[in-house]
């Protein structure tokens, strides 16, 4: 068994990775930082070490291989290179482990086998991913490397939860069913709130809300998930940046039979061209406000379809678990936008909850509670830290075995 105590985390992403060195003793990132456009012209390593300058590097990066073997050499001028015997283990963001991998799992030629087997319900990250753990696995082949799942922490879903109310069979030949992402996410929220409000977890009842240029609602009772806004793929749920979320499926038809746009065309449409970009031409909260704010009609109608649809979820989720203890913001526009958040609160009063407007406007990368003292639902903003919940995970998984 390693004696390390640092973890590498890694994100792969098509055309990027990012990453995170962490030591697990007090959870400090040494270091941290990404590579863009990879396989492109214009590639650039940006690396952010714990003290000193960032450094920036300005090449084309052929492949994830030529990009990781960049980011080892930054870290090995910080003298924290991949050979170092503090590394104990590299950690994987996975999107996808389909019905197969609801834990963390210890990566082997055969575990590597199953997650390209996912590729057909996963074709945009899968892949990329692979080749993060491949190109991972030559530089250190003696060295642990855990794939921690976006689905996992949903595989709780119950059954009628999970379904689409379509035939099983169909549903069953091509694994058609809801998965949900950012599980990561909502996991280390959902303890991350417990821990904010001196509660166990497994006795808490908290609505998720991961608001970033994605975005989900999940449902944690008793610390497990049982619902969760994503579905067979990240599109379904809340508006997104980019992203429409829920939309009657017949739209597809319409646009394909009517419109005679190509499954491909609407495929784009939806993921990439809708959401609050589709609505008024802005993917960013932050314009979205400042235009609403001065009366922009599109991006006022942006911004309350956006509320709208939250607020669909909160209601949908209350009556899921039956009693509420906290509802937790977090990610870029949860954690930032008191506008959204106040928006999102407004009038439910006879539901328990409330924002204080003055605990909203703080601005602060703490966790905190922003609803009245008296309050019987806590609102809360929640920092996430998905590549921490990774490092923490990989880790304990190393010291299980
Ligand atoms: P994430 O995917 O979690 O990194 O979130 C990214 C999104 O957060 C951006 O697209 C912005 O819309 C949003 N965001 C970041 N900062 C702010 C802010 N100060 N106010 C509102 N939204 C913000």
């Amino acid at each position: 068994m390693t004696t390390g105590t640092r973890v590498l985390v890694l994100n792969a992403g098509s055309s990027s990775v990012k990453y995170q060195l962490i030591d697990m003793l007090d959870g400090a990132k040494l270091a941290s930082g990404l590579v863009e456009r990879i396989g492109e012209e214009g590639g650039r390593l940006l690396h952010l070490p714990l003290t000193g300058e960032p450094r920036e590097t300005l090449r084309r990066f052929d492949g994830h291989d030529v990009a990781l073997e960049a980011v080892a050499e930054e870290l090995a001028k910080d003298l924290m290179g991949l050979d170092s015997p503090e590394l104990a283990a590299i950690g994987h963001r996975v999107v996808h482990g389909g019905l197969r991998f609801t834990r963390p799992t210890l990566v082997t030629d055969a575990v590597l086998g199953e997650i390209r087997r996912l590729i057909p319900v996963a074709p945009l990250h899968n892949p990329a991913n692979i080749t993060g753990i491949e190109v991972a696995r030559r530089l250190r082949p003696d060295l642990p490397q855990v794939a921690v799942f976006d689905t996992a922490f949903h595989a709780t879903l119950p059954e009628h939860a999970a379904r689409y109310a379509i035939d099983r069979a169909v549903a069953d030949e091509h694994r058609v069913r809801r998965y949900g992402f950012h599980g990561t996410s909502h996991q280390y929220v959902s303890r991350a709130t417990a821990r904010l409000l001196g509660r166990d977890p497994a006795e808490l009842n908290v609505i998720v809300l991961h608001l970033g240029n994605g975005a989900s609602a999940s449902a944690v009772a008793g610390g497990v998930c049982v619902e969760t806004s994503m579905g067979l793929t990240p599109l379904e749920g809340l508006v997104m940046g980019t992203r429409s979320g829920d939309a009657d499926p017949g739209l597809v038809f319409h646009l394909h039979r009517v419109g005679g746009m190509s499954v491909d065309q609407i495929d784009d449409l939806l993921n990439r061209r809708s959401g609050l970009l589709g609505l008024c031409g802005d993917n960013d909260m932050r314009e979205v406000v400042r235009r609403a704010q001065e009366g922009e009609e599109d991006a006022k109608l942006a911004f309350d379809s956006y509320v709208h649809r939250i607020r669909r979820y909160l209601g949908g989720y209350y009556a899921v678990l039956g009693r509420v203890d906290a509802v937790a913001f977090t990610a870029g526009v949860g954690e930032n936008s008191a506008e959204v958040r106040a928006a999102v609160c407004a009038n439910l009063e006879e539901l328990g909850i409330s924002v204080d407007p003055e605990l909203n406007a703080v601005r602060s990368r703490d966790a905190r509670t922003v609803s009245p003292s008296y309050s019987r639902v806590a609102v809360a903003v929640v920092p996430t830290d998905e590549e921490l919940e990774i490092a923490r995970q990989t880790f304990a998984l190393v010291h299980e075995v």
